[in-house]
């Protein structure tokens, strides 16, 4: 007998021979606790995380997804969903309830005539780039190989590419999902439109996706990409001159700000390691000639300590965070939306910045606008396509050693720039309550979604997640 917890809270008994029976006919593997590889497979990516669910269901196929949302609706368990596992606040695990795991499904095909791809849920963006990049072609999306493309698309997709192309969503052409009722249902521009509006910027709320398609845009391979760096005392400087100059750069350039201790790194003299830096990190997508043109006067403000901007493999600029936030550490996240780089903002960001303790805490700003503020506001549920500049102001300590402290750095940097929050990107939220996830989609955009959501989740059953309760 394993405890197990219902929806509605109260504990279950759960016996075996129900699994036993799930066990039947289930082409994935399920893990209880007590079985080998539980703790590997609980495990998520913030290691402040730590969630024992009743039953792992680590499903093959869409088959197995639709036999567990059926189980877990039958015996009235609580289920989370986990395809990357790298949801911040580690919404893809729970306790005494069953994770219905997609990691296993990998499936990636791309369709060269029709510029498409479709990917399973399970597929990680290193994966995905792998498959798309021996083409030349890639889907814009995160900064991180390891992370899920499930979980990433779902809440809308900034990265690289998004100047250029737009978010992960504005290349999304259908989703296959599994509803609450255990359904398998695709939803597109044609089919289940209003379903297609919501998966597209809050998407763990209406079911489990198990397949993507997107549209693909032609990337690279080699694209100039990197970062310039300057000493963090000057943060202030560089990001005036920073803010001035990206007022007028193209669409091909996305950059991203990082504040950190050098990371002990080959590439990084080792006179650097450990001194405060602040870094400009380009991504070009179109020639590199243009793009070396268009980056040379970032590269002559002030005296750069080191300038790694140059003509790189895409697939290799994707992957230069990939050490900086391994799996396992400690994380702890506060984000907002800013409209411009205000005097207030860089002074607030620089003060803030010179406080970081720990030699593991990198904080980005997300430098938005070209192509993701060129869809609708109205296209799909995402809401942030008119803010400037994201800011996930990321705490991260290897252990619980000096964690609190770490998280009160975040806390009150995000506090100072609360004046200046134009909203809040939801895929950057931490558990943070009800009225920020309604902050994350704006009052009307909510109120559209709670419609939606009790059309096709009525009773809350997906509700491990940025959650919108029913109307
Ligand atoms: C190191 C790191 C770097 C990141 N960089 C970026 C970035 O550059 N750009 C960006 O936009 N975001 C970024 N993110 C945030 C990222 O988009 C979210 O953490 C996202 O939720 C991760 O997806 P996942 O599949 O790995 O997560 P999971 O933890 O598996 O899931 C996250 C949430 O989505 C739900 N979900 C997952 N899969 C499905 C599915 N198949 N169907 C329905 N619901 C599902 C889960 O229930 C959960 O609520 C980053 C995160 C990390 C940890």
């Amino acid at each position: 007998m394993t405890t197990m917890t219902s929806h509605t809270g109260e504990r279950l008994g759960l016996d075996r021979r129900a699994v036993d029976e799930l066990r039947a006919t289930f082409r994935g593997e399920l893990v209880a606790p007590g079985d080998g590889g539980y703790d590997q497979h609980r495990r998520v990516w913030n290691g402040s995380i730590d969630r024992h669910p009743a039953l792992i269901a680590r499903c093959a196929g869409v088959a197995d997804v639709i036999d567990a949302v059926r189980f877990a609706r039958r015996i009235g368990l609580v289920a989370a969903v986990r395809s990357g596992g790298h949801s911040f606040a580690g919404l893809s695990v729970c306790d005494d309830g069953m994770v219905i795991d997609l990691s296993l499904m990998k499936g990636v095909g791309v369709d060269l005539a029709n510029r498409t791809v479709r990917a399973q849920a399970g597929v990680r963006l290193g994966e995905l780039d792998r498959e798309t990049q021996a083409f030349g072609l890639a889907v814009p999306a995160g900064l991180v190989t390891h992370t899920g493309l499930a979980g990433l698309t779902l809440g809308g997709g900034i990265g690289w590419l998004m100047r250029k192309y737009g978010l992960t969503i504005d290349q999304l052409l259908s989703v296959d999902l599994v509803t609450a009722d255990g359904e398998l249902v695709t939803a597109s521009a044609e089919e289940n439109a209003d379903l297609f509006w919501g998966v597209r910027g809050a998407g763990g709320n209406f079911g489990v996706v198990t397949e993507f398609e997107f549209r693909l845009n032609p990337v690279g391979p080699l694209v100039l990409a990197g970062p310039v760096i300057w000493p963090m005392e000057q943060s202030a400087e560089v990001l005036r001159f920073y803010r001035d100059w990206i007022t007028d750069v193209p669409d091909e350039l996305t950059t991203v700000v990082v504040h950190r201790k050098a990371p002990p790194l080959g590439v990084l003299p080792s006179e650097l390691h450990g001194r405060p830096i602040v870094s400009v990190i380009c991504c070009y997508a179109g020639p590199v000639k243009d793009g070396e043109r268009v980056v040379r006067p970032l590269k002559a403000f002030g005296s750069p300590l080191i300038d790694l901007c140059a003509r790189t493999p895409f697939v290799e600029h994707q992957a230069m965070f990939d050490t900086s936030f391994p799996e396992g550490w400690w994380y702890y996240f506060r984000s907002c939306d800013v409209a411009t780089l205000t005097d207030e903002v860089i002074d607030i960001t620089a003060e803030h910045a010179q406080r970081i303790r720990s030699p593991l805490t990198a904080f980005p700003i997300f430098h938005l606008g070209g192509a993701v503020g060129r869809v609708s506001d109205d296209e799909t549920a995402f809401n942030g396509r008119s803010a400037g500049h994201t800011f996930n102001i990321n705490a991260t300590t290897a252990t619980g050693d000096g964690f609190d402290e770490e998280r009160e750095w975040s806390r009150a940097f995000w506090s100072a720039l609360r004046p200046y929050h134009t909203g809040v990107y939801v895929n950057f939220l931490m558990g943070e309550g009800q009225q920020r996830v309604r902050d994350a989609y704006g009052a009307r955009k909510y109120g559209r979604l709670r419609e939606l959501k009790r059309k096709y989740d009525p009773d809350n059953f997906f509700h491990m997640n940025q959650n919108i309760p029913p109307a």
